[in-house]
């Protein structure tokens, strides 16, 4: 059997939106804070430091039994600006039509997740078109790009041993129309600041030597040297200790059930026992986030998309892989962490569907097998650390960050780039409150863009 991280799926949070209740819970108004933010993945604990190092306030309410074991305790690993493109390009909605039959694609569509789908996935296929699929391109590149920077000095000021290595990453090609198509949008994103390397598989297997045995499969690579690799629970695990140094309030194990509004201003959240207050609630809840917010309007147009990692511990001596690789065909990617080494990816829409399915990991340790054969050739999947996660995925591929109404500002929607938007998108948020002037344009990432 395959040993699994502590996380064993989401917990069914088991949200329930009734506004009414027979007893009324306790208040403890003297414990109200300026700001609380439900949840404390990557998003919530960001926009927690951001706001702590202005000097205000804040709690964080989160589910679990602690901090990041949903979708930010084991991703790939990979602060990435050159992955900003959302994943409904062009084609897109062939892609996901082929795949209800059995077509290999690098997202997956289930029958049963069909009915759920109507606003999003009509919505989702309407921003594919080039256009539109640029637009939010720009929007999320300049976001990954000023929050990659401001990971790097955070991780200073909290000390965080998560593993970081500057080296850059690299993507593969194994046919000449991914590489094309690969290299016609970094061409793009380089007239936007991404700095990018085309090479040949031998130029490649100089970067990582330990791709020579594959040189003659690849057709060529990009490589993308200001990217990193670091592990985001250790980042996270760090982020806690300094907001509580720094006064904050981190409440674990406490579920937020619905929104508190008084007079039109959401006042707080109401818990199992209590009511918990504060000037304004921000919902930082992941794929998770809609639920308290249907009884608010229109849906939040968010879907959770599926993902898996499988994690091999201390097998990369001084001799191994150094830099992630990715195959971008497969929203699927190979990071070296100190010495362990993850495969990371997979995209299925099956709603929260928490079983763990064989098949879907087989294509992981296939990826291994076909980027490192040698350090793969005796590795079976029971040999490594299971995990899945739901990507937080909106509409156009662009996160929700900003105020939502009197009271309440919501940040997640990051997808498949969580990790590397977190600090950047905790600060835009910090500066919307705090009315400050952001530093980026805020309006793509304003819920009225749909
Ligand atoms: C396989 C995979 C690989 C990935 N690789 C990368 C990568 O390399 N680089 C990258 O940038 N991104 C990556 N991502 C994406 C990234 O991990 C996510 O975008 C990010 O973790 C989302 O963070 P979050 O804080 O929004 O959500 P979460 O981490 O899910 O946190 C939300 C928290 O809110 C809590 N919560 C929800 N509702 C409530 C409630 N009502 N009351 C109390 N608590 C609540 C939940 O318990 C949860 O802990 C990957 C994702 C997957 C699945």
């Amino acid at each position: 059997m395959a040993t699994e991280h502590r996380f064993n799926g989401p917990v069914k949070l088991e949200v329930k939106l009734e506004v009414k209740l027979e007893v009324k819970p306790e208040v403890k108004p003297e414990v109200k804070p300026e700001f609380q933010i439900i949840g404390g993945g990557l998003i919530g604990l960001s926009t927690a430091y951001a706001l702590l190092k202005r000097g205000v306030s804040v709690r964080i309410i989160e589910a679990r039994e602690g901090v990041a074991l949903e979708t930010s305790f084991a991703n790939a690993g990979m602060v990435h600006a050159s992955l900003a493109d959302p994943w409904n390009g062009p084609g897109v909605g062939r892609q996901m039509l082929g795949s209800l039959f059995g077509r290999p694609s690098p997202m997956t569509l289930r029958l049963s997740a069909l009915p759920s789908m109507a606003g999003w996935g009509l919505k989702f296929l309407k921003y594919s078109t080039p256009a539109r699929h640029w637009r939010a391109t720009t929007a999320n590149y300049k976001l990954a790009e000023y929050s990659s920077s401001l990971i790097h000095q955070w991780r200073k000021e909290l000390s965080a041993k998560d593993s970081r290595e500057d080296m850059g990453l690299i993507k593969i090609f194994r046919d000449g129309t991914t590489f094309a198509k690969a290299k016609a949008l970094t061409d793009k994103l380089q007239l936007l600041g991404l700095k990018a390397e085309c090479l040949s598989a031998d130029s490649a297997a100089e970067k990582e030597p330990c791709l020579a045995p594959i040189a003659d499969n690849i057709v060529g690579a990009i490589y993308y040297p200001d990217d990193y690799k670091a592990d985001a629970y250790t980042f996270c695990q760090a982020l806690e200790s300094e907001i509580i140094k720094l006064g904050g309030e981190v409440l674990t194990g406490v579920t937020a059930k619905s929104l508190l509004s008084e007079q039109g201003k959401v006042i707080g959240v109401r818990t199992k026992t209590t009511d918990l207050l504060a000037r304004t609630t921000i919902i930082a809840g992941g794929a998770l986030s809609t639920d308290l917010l249907r009884p608010f309007g229109k849906p939040l147009p968010l879907r959770p998309v599926k993902g898996y990692s499988l994690t091999f511990e201390n097998i990369v001596g001084s001799n191994g892989p150094k830099l992630p690789v990715v195959d971008d065909n497969l929203h699927c990617a190979v990071t070296p962490l100190g010495q362990s080494i993850r495969i990371a990816g997979t995209a299925e829409i099956s709603g929260f569907n928490s079983s763990r399915q064989l098949k879907r990991l087989t294509p992981l340790l296939d990826m291994l097998r076909n980027i490192y054969p040698r350090l793969a050739q005796d590795l079976s999947i029971s040999d490594g650390k299971v995990w899945h996660g739901f990507r937080p995925v909106s509409a156009d591929g662009v996160p929700f960050v900003g105020k939502l109404k009197p009271g309440l500002a919501i940040n997640t929607g990051h997808g498949h780039m969580g990790w590397t938007m977190s600090a950047g998108s905790g600060e835009m948020l910090a500066d919307i409150l705090l009315d400050v002037p952001a530093k980026l344009d805020e309006q793509p990432f304003s819920l009225t863009r749909h």
